[in-house]
């Protein structure tokens, strides 16, 4: 029930009252500065979700949400500063809805546009599976979690008695490395954006989903990858293991990515068979698509 502010005078005391935002502050502050100011902004990164402590002090702490965010919205400069640009960036996540997701180790985390991870957010159970990959040397990025890694090694022994060469290319990947990717894809094209994650907005950083590939498309990530045996041996099958293809085709506008028939993301067998059977996405399934 809303309370309408005037004509009833009965509160709903189940529902909170939203205490109104202060609007962010203009100038620039740093380490050191304290005041008001500071404050308005400090209760903006809480109602983002940053766990922050609003104490009208630009701390170490500040400073550190500040420069996680500024990593979102390259070339912006990472210094941990607030500035015009950095009110700016920071207005976009506000008007966006863009909140930091407070369940990273759950099993059905939601990953998104504005479903966000926090910075030092690494899971706690990473391992390597035992599966082929596209390239032999050890990389952090072969790294899965646990319970996800078991379940890719059954749908890879499952996919070879099958005769396919399904391969992996990409699994984990921290806030830093998500960082650089992306920094690097908006200098080479702007538009790139749009196909690309910020850094704290991939699922790659959850270590439950991993890109694949064929060697018959030369292990490329590429929308060919569907129409080989092994892509479409792979939507098909994937769920029984509990992996989901997670950004179908029509489904752009809610998951907020392209289609991307080489992602899958562990969910459990029971979620994926569901999701897939109702052609839902994630988002869909959670309730939670905008
Ligand atoms: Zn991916």
């Amino acid at each position: 029930m809303l309370y309408d502010g005037g004509e009833s005078d009965i509160l709903d005391v189940g529902q909170p009252l939203q205490i109104p935002i202060p609007t962010l502050p203009e100038g620039i502050y740093r380490k050191g500065n304290t005041g008001p100011q500071v404050k308005a902004l400090q209760s903006n990164l809480v109602s983002l979700g940053f766990s922050l402590l609003v104490d009208e002090i630009y701390g170490p702490k500040t400073a550190g949400v500040i420069l996680q965010l500024q990593q979102k919205f390259p070339p912006i400069k990472v210094d941990g500063v607030y500035g015009p640009q950095t009110k700016a960036s920071l207005q976009t996540l506000i008007d966006t809805h863009f909140h930091l997701v407070a369940n990273p180790t759950d099993k059905l985390v939601l990953v998104n546009r504005v479903n966000g991870l926090p910075a030092e957010y690494v899971p706690p159970d990473l391992v390597v599976p035992n599966i082929p990959f596209a390239f032999q040397e050890y990389d952090p990025k072969k790294q899965m979690r646990k319970e996800a890694a078991l379940a890719l090694e059954q749908l890879f022994t499952n996919a070879k008695q099958n005769n396919l060469s399904l391969i992996g290319v990409s699994g984990y990947r921290s806030y830093e490395r998500q960082a650089q990717i992306y920094a690097r894809n908006i200098q080479i094209s702007p538009t790139k954006a749009q196909f690309s994650a910020p850094p704290g907005n991939s699922e790659h950083q959850t270590g439950l989903a991993i890109d694949v590939s064929a060697a018959s498309i030369n292990y490329q990530l590429s929308q060919s990858f569907a129409a080989t045996p092994e892509g479409q041996w792979l939507a098909q099958t994937a769920p029984l293991f509990g992996f989901i293809i997670r950004y179908q085709l029509g489904k752009e506008a809610i998951t907020g990515y392209q289609a991307e028939p080489w992602h899958i993301r562990y969910v459990g067998t029971a979620v994926a068979q569901i999701i897939t059977q109702q052609e839902l996405t994630l988002e869909e399934y959670l309730g939670n698509s905008r």
